[in-house]
């Protein structure tokens, strides 16, 4: 606790923009949040005053990070169990623990796991050699797909093997590299979903509508709130799956459950047990922010209401660009602002690089197609600079 508010201490491991998000929300609540960051540049050690500097690998700065705090948790899922069993052994409440966030760090272990709990998963195996691969793609056809079991994110660990010579070269190099694999099958997917919620360790669930995530080579560029055109009956669906697996695996705090919409039902991708960014559009197009309620759920406090406060959420990333942009992100903000004054800007105040998540736009309004034009137009713009309709302010 902190003595000088009498309200709690978060500790949230990693720096990055979840952390910073989550410490916005922190200060409604009457509360700085606490970072373990790796440098005091990062996202959220820019904000919050109560940073401790140190790797989350190392036992001694997780163990500085949490003492004093009610409830530790995670911007990412790279903390290594057996420093997770130290903390709780050390009496830290570490949510999710370190049984439930396995499932978030190891993708053959959810695999599997979801599989056991008679879950939707594509049909899966686990890659000791090149033999496994082409065995699994001699049952369900060429082409699969290769997973890095741990540490991939944003597309990097994945990859589409079209064929016996594909999966030879690649297989033999990340195998020879000491990256643990995974193959599965390639879903013929009609698009991505996602059903977000948060539980608290009481067991209360609450979760947000199911969402459209817009993905390009791997990365997530748009989320579309609530999904447009989802049968109501399938957004049930998708609601009760990811309550299930909530409680199923323990979660405490937010889980994200990364779907495949495909002809024959839903089929679960991922599983995230942290703030995820395809519910960045809660911040505000919910009630409840996601931050917000991911602080709620570790320190088991009531969860709030998840409605929309608007019929169509837009939520647009914005990817650091190709080229060094013309205009700095100062003035393309302020284009930016003086066009959309009703688009909510999020900079995370990182260094711009090709593809990196540097902000998010959130746009609310009545119509999806104009919503999420204006969101696409302000984030292309804050990534480039340029206005990929030829607007001209002058004009
Ligand atoms: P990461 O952990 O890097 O985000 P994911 O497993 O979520 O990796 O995969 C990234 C993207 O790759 C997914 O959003 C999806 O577009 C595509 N993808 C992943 N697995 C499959 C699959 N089995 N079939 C078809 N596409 C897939």
């Amino acid at each position: 606790m902190d003595e000088r508010t009498g309200l709690p201490v978060v500790t949230m491991i990693g720096g990055g923009q979840l952390a910073r998000m989550t410490h916005q929300a922190a200060v409604a609540l009457g509360q700085s949040l606490r970072v373990l960051a790796t440098g005091p540049g990062e996202p959220a050690a820019l904000v919050t005053p109560d940073v401790v500097l140190g790797e989350h690998t190392d036992l001694e700065a997780l163990r500085r990070a949490a003492a004093g705090a009610e409830a530790l948790t995670f911007d990412h899922e790279h903390v290594p169990s057996e420093h997770l069993r130290a903390l709780v052994a050390d009496g830290v409440a570490v949510h999710p623990g370190p049984d439930a966030l396995r499932h978030a760090q190891d993708k053959l272990v959810m695999r599997t796991r979801l599989r056991e709990l008679g879950e939707p998963v594509p049909p899966f195996a686990a890659v000791a050699g090149v033999e496994d691969v082409t065995a699994f793609a001699e049952e369900h056809g060429w082409p699969v797909v290769l997973k890095a079991v741990r540490g991939g994110y944003d597309g990097r660990g994945v990859w589409v093997l079209d064929d016996a010579e594909a999966a030879r070269a690649t297989v033999t190099e990340l195998l020879a590299a000491g990256t643990p694999l995974m193959v599965e099958q390639r879903v013929a997917l009609r698009r991505e979903l996602a059903a977000v919620l948060a539980r608290s360790p009481f067991g209360q669930a609450a979760v947000w509508p199911v969402v459209e995530t817009v993905q390009e080579q791997g990365i997530c560029t748009e989320v579309l709130a609530p999904a447009p055109g989802l049968d109501p009956g399938r957004a049930e669906e998708a609601e009760q799956l990811a309550l299930r697996i909530a409680h199923a695996l323990g979660v405490v705090g937010l889980l994200a459950v990364e779907l495949f919409e495909t002809d024959q039902g839903l089929v679960v991708n991922e599983l995230a047990m942290r703030p995820h960014n395809s519910a960045h559009w809660t911040i505000e197009g919910s009630v409840t922010s996601q931050f917000e309620q991911h602080l709620r759920a570790v320190l088991d406090y009531p969860l709030g209401a998840t409605a929309t406060t608007a019929p169509v959420t837009v939520m647009a990333n914005v990817l650091g660009g190709d080229s060094v942009p013309a205009t700095g992100v100062d003035e393309r903000l302020h284009h930016t602002l003086a066009r959309f004054p009703d688009a909510r800007v999020h900079l995370y105040g990182k260094a711009e690089r090709p593809g990196r998540k540097v902000g998010h736009v959130t746009v609310r309004g009545d119509h999806l197609d104009d919503v999420r034009t204006r969101a696409r137009l302000a984030a292309d713009h804050l990534s480039t600079g340029v206005w990929s309709d030829g607007w001209d302010p002058h004009a």
